[in-house]
């Protein structure tokens, strides 16, 4: 029996997969992206109902295609934002085979190239991109015994408010996904607690412009790396009801008990850390600096943005901040969930090949790995801050493919005398 060979072969059909594909096809590279699901899936049925994309449609999109029928400055639901990719991937005619799960990938031996089993049959690869998320599996620690008696859930597996059996709802970690669902939470009535770790909140829009607009200006989004210290530190921002910013003490005073850092349970009594305040004051110093930044640039550049003293008023610590709750006795306080927005961690126990470091994370640099021929893409901090999110992936799937081009030119090199063959 014949088997399939492809150039490049592209695991994973999200955003990433098809920028890859996008630039492999305009350098002529013969590819083929396999997904084990539908387009997009994480967008369709990995994320809760009420959903919009972080960024506006202006913004959070490809180069190549704007949004239809959004207003520019509108945040996309998650239905249309896959909608969208199904629509891109259309648009350049990818070679997108859905439903096909790529199972294992190994080196060929002795000769170049991989050996790929997936669940359609076996596939020989000149090289392999791994496209498959920056989010991949979610984490849950170990902090609340299973057979405790509440319901726990990461926040992939939340979905709405009437989901969940009646109770109040303790939300885990602040960062966009758990600050959006905890206020969601609330406005349907529930009582909510908010577990609240290190975080940047930057201001939904200063002086006219939305956020994602300051961090281009200022050069944030290309950072090639988080701060020191900072690694940890999460982003709370919100497109939810046309956008605003993430004020916890606001929230606080809408009848949210915000709490430190979920540190341990025992005898279904919940402990935190004592550090609520810290947090929160270091998201306002994160929040306040951006205005002064933005002020800075308005000032430097002569620009004529409509001033916004208001933006630099912070409410009083409520009493949740100030005398922090520091244990919870679930049963007494009437939680009946735990949604775990905790993040996310890797898988690639697909890929069989040398690309890794010590500790299991792809050994890259831009998303070119230690191994020949195998290349990440997608992976948070690939290149630059904005290397997993939706714009900035498609930019490291173009050096990724200049890469594979330049690749394709050594292999076809056949020597003095040889003419040189334009392989892409
Ligand atoms: C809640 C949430 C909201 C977000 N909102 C925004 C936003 O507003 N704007 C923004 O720019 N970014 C946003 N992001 C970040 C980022 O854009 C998304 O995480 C996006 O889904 C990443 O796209 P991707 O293609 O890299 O990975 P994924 O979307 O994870 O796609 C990977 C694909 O690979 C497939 N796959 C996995 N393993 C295999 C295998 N072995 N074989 C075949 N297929 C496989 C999966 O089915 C999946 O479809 C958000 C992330 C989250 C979690």
């Amino acid at each position: 029996m014949s088997i399939e060979k492809v150039e490049t072969l592209v695991v994973g059909g999200g955003q990433a997969g098809i920028a890859m594909s996008e630039h492999l096809g305009n350098n002529g590279v013969s590819h083929l992206v396999l997904e084990r699901s539908r387009i997009a899936e994480r967008w369709r049925s990995e994320r809760w109902d009420s959903l919009v994309a972080n960024g506006p449609a202006w913004h959070d999109r490809f180069p190549g295609m704007e949004f239809a029928d959004t207003d520019p400055d509108a945040f996309p639901g998650k239905e249309t934002v896959a909608d969208y990719f199904v629509a891109y991937a259309q648009m350049i005619d990818a070679p997108i085979r859905c439903g096909v799960e790529v199972i294992e990938v190994r080196r060929n031996v002795g000769r170049p190239g991989f050996h790929v089993e997936t669940s359609d049959g076996v596939i020989e690869a000149g090289s392999v991109v791994a496209a498959t998320g920056p989010f991949q599996k979610p984490v849950i620690p170990p902090v609340v015994p299973e057979e405790a008696a509440v319901l726990q859930m990461h926040s992939t597996g939340y979905r709405n408010p009437e989901q969940l059996p009646e109770g109040a709802v303790l939300v885990v970690g602040a960062g966009s996904s758990g600050g959006q669902i905890a206020e969601e939470l609330l406005s349907a009535g529930r009582q909510v607690y908010l577990s609240v770790g290190p975080h940047d909140r930057p201001p939904r829009s200063y002086r006219g412009r939305d956020f994602v607009w300051w961090l281009g200006v200022l050069g944030k989004w290309d950072a090639a790396a988080p701060g020191p210290g900072t690694e940890h530190v999460t982003i709370s921002v919100s497109g939810a009801n046309g956008g605003h910013t993430v004020d916890f003490r606001r929230l606080a005073a809408r009848g949210m008990t915000l709490v430190g850092l979920t540190q341990s349970c025992a005898d279904g009594v919940l402990t935190f850390a004592p550090d609520l305040a810290a947090n929160i004051a270091g998201g306002d110093e994160n929040y306040l600096s951006l205005l002064d930044e933005a002020d800075a640039y308005i000032a430097r550049n002569g620009l004529d943005l409509p001033e916004e003293p208001e933006a630099r008023v912070i409410d009083p610590d409520p009493e949740c901040i100030s005398n922090p709750l520091l244990e919870l006795n679930l049963e007494h306080a009437g939680v009946s969930t735990i949604i775990w927005a905790t993040g996310f961690a890797l898988d690639y126990s697909w890929l069989k090949v040398d690309a890794f470091d010590e500790s299991g994370k792809p050994d890259h640099q831009r998303g070119v790995s230690s191994e020949p021929g195998v290349y990440f893409l997608g992976l948070p901090w690939q290149s630059r801050r904005g290397s997993s999110f939706i714009w900035g992936v498609w930019h490291d799937a173009k050096f990724i493919a200049d890469h594979i081009v330049t690749q394709l030119k050594y292999q076809s090199y056949r020597g003095p005398g040889h003419p040189l063959r334009d392989s892409a």
